[in-house]
This record gives structure tokens, sequence and C-alpha cells, in this order.
């Protein structure tokens, strides 16, 4: 009999069946009453949870639409923008802006390492920038950026507005946009979150709403701020129709978070990636991301000499977990294993039992029961 797939790759994350049953209702005009109330309560949530006094925007979409509403908001033609990349999706940033004709100037760090918040000052107080854009974390590496002490820094530039890219953190990383200086949140519903991907999620904060005012209007037209600003405090209202199902996913997902608390997420997302990292590691395996920078919703696992990619990830599948291949100049050299969002112990060891049963297969005979052993003793108060 064939084995269940887990999905371990860095997003979509597994969905947990109370979010599938949501997706899978009969829906609803969006003018329900009781659907209008559902909206509303979504929105107060994520912004009660990410805590800004700003707005924020539920459209139908992904995690690049809503690279393209956080900078489209914030910025006019000829402005100056400042990406910071750690990686694959950091750099997707310099494309998107530039086709906005604005003037991107990048800093990047080496793969496996983050950009230094001194240096990010240091241009900043070269130049003057209306945007610096910042992947929280980069899924290409798994490196997690130091957003607080990059928001305390960005603080101190009045002109310049902080987007930090959450696609790969949110719900899982600490964001918390007033308090640590995010101006624009940009997030996906397919990772921490756990709902299927399709949804674009942003959060904008005073400072950001303001420089969305001050630019009048503005080219873009479904992803503008001030058209959507009516509908998401009265969802009543209507400007493009809103995904009811997708809405009614998340509005599950806020309630699993709240019903755990978001600290106590945060917490479990530090616990269950120290052990999968540590267990790893037992097997043999580096992990590419230096140890003090390390994200805790993905590992970036770069395999010990002797195993063939493509032969591993296809007899993982086999075994039943499939993950994700290595990006840029890692491709062939590494797999990327998601460990975020709605996964419980089940999970996490079937699927580093299933790694242990693929080394095994594939010739390193003395893994078993390494990998699980180290997982275990780490999970277990
Ligand atoms: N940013 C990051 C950090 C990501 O990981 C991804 C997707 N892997 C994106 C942006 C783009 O999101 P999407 O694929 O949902 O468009």
């Amino acid at each position: 009999m064939k084995n269940r797939k887990l999905v371990m790759i860095p997003g979509p994350t597994p969905v947990v069946r109370s979010i599938q049953d949501q997706m899978g209702r009969e829906t609803v005009a969006f003018g329900d009453p009781d659907f209008i109330n559902d909206f509303k309560g979504v929105i107060k949530d994520l912004k009660t949870i990410f805590k800004t006094e700003g707005e924020a925007f539920v459209v139908a979409g992904t995690g690049t639409l809503a690279m393209e509403m956080g900078i489209a908001n914030v910025t006019k033609e000829g402005d100056n923008v400042l990406v910071v990349s750690t990686g694959f999706f950091g750099d997707r940033y310099v494309e998107l802006c530039e086709r906005k004709g604005l003037n991107v100037d990048v800093i990047s760090s080496e793969w496996g390492t983050i950009v230094p918040v001194e240096d990010i000052e240091k241009k900043l107080k070269e130049k003057k920038y209306k945007a610096v854009t910042v992947t929280h974390v980069d899924t290409s590496t798994g490196v997690c950026a130091p957003v607080a002490e990059i928001g305390e820094m960005v603080k101190k530039f009045e002109d310049t507005i902080l987007i930090v890219d959450g696609v790969c953190a949110t719900a899982a990383e600490p964001e918390y946009l007033d308090e640590m200086g995010i101006d624009v949140l940009i997030t996906g519903s397919q990772k921490a979150f756990g709902v299927a991907p399709g949804l674009a999620i942003v959060l904008a904060g005073p400072k950001a709403l303001e420089r969305r005012k001050a630019l009048g209007t503005i080219r873009d037209y479904y992803i503008d701020f001030e058209k959507w600003i009516p509908i998401m405090n009265d969802p009543a209202k209507y400007f493009g129709t809103p995904p009811v199902n997708m809405i009614w996913a998340l509005q599950e997902s806020l309630r699993i978070m709240k019903e755990e608390g978001i600290k106590d997420r945060y917490e479990r997302h530090i616990k269950v990636a120290k052990a999968m990292q540590a267990a790893l590691e037992e097997l043999g395996f580096t992990i590419l991301a230096e140890k003090e920078h390390r994200a805790v919703t993905l590992s970036n696992v770069i395999y010990m000499d002797g195993i063939d990619d493509g032969e591993f990830r296809k007899v993982l599948a086999e075994e039943g977990a499939v993950v994700a291949g290595g990006l840029g100049a890692y491709a062939g050299k590494m797999f990327r294993l998601g460990h975020m969002g709605n996964i419980d112990t089940h999970d996490l060891i079937s699927t580093m039992s299933a790694i242990e049963r693929t080394l095994y297969r594939l010739g390193k005979k003395d893994v078993l029961g390494k990998g699980v052993g180290t997982l275990m003793e780490k999970l277990i108060d």
C-alpha cells in the first residue's frame, strides 16, 4: 500500500481538517450578513494579533501579489528604494521594483548569512530612500533577518517606509507592526497560517497609510489600498469579489492561533526548529543558515557526500514525505524542509523517520533511529 504523502515543503503546509472543512462549505453570497460578520472578524483579528492601529487587507492572490501591493502603495516612479536581500525572494523584489520605475539599490548577503543592521543603516545614511524591503525569512536560504533591530533602526529615518516580506515567517516568527517599526507586512495564506494557497495578506501601519494618502492616485488598480480600505472596514461594500471560502479558512486558522496563543505558537516553532535541525545534523546533514540566524519555519539542508538530490526526494516521497529542492546555486545540493504552521508531533516524527528510511534505502545503513531519537529527546519536556 502506498504511503500517504505529508506535504513538508515550505508552503503549502499541511492543512488541518477544520480548515479544509471551511473551504468545502457551500459558498454564500458575499453580501450574506453572516459572511460580512466573519470577514470583519478576520480583519479585526489580524490587526490585533499583528498589533497595528493601521489597516489589514485580505485579497485573492499569492505572496507575490502581496509584495507588489506593499511597494505600490508607498512609492511612485523615480523613488529610491533599498532592497535588502538574503536570497531568491529578496532578489525578486529587485525586478518587481525596477518594473515600477523605481531606482533600486540592493544590499545582499552571501546565502546562509544575514545583512548586518549596521550595513543597512550605512546605506540609509548615504542616500534618501522612500522604502526599504527586508525578507523576514528567505525560503531559499532559511535565514531569518533581525527584523526587530532593523525596525528600530529604520524608525530614525522618518521618510523611509519599512516593508517586511513575511510570506515564510508570519504566524511563526514574532511580527508586531507598530512596536517593531514594521510599516508594511506582506504575507500569504499557505505557509505558517496553514491555509491553502490563494490569499494575499497585507498589514499597513499608520506611517505607510499616511504615505499612501500623500501619493494621490496611483497607477495600480486591484492592489490600491485606497480601493480596499472601505471594504476592509465594511465588507458589506464591494470592490472585487472576496474569496469567501478562503476567508472562512483564514478565520479558522486565526481561531486555531488564538486558541494556542500567539506567543506559545512562536515558542512552539522555536522548539520544533531546534529539534528538527539537531536531528538532521545528527544524521550527517548540514544546515545552510548560520546557527544564530536560522529560521524557525524551515530548514535548508545540504546533503552529505554520496546522496543524489533527485533520488533522495523521489525515495522520500515514496516513504511518505514531500520536500522541496534547493534554489539557485544550491539546486541539486540541498533540500528544503518546512516545519511551520499547524503541524504536530506525528507529522514531525513521521517525517524524520521517512528521512531515515530514505537514507537507509540509499545505503546509509547506520542511521536508523538516530534522527528520531534526537528529535524525541528535544521535543519531550
Ligand atoms: N516571499 C517569500 C519569502 C516566499 O517564500 C515566497 C514563496 N515561496 C514568496 C515571497 C512568493 O509567494 P507566492 O509564491 O505565494 O507568490
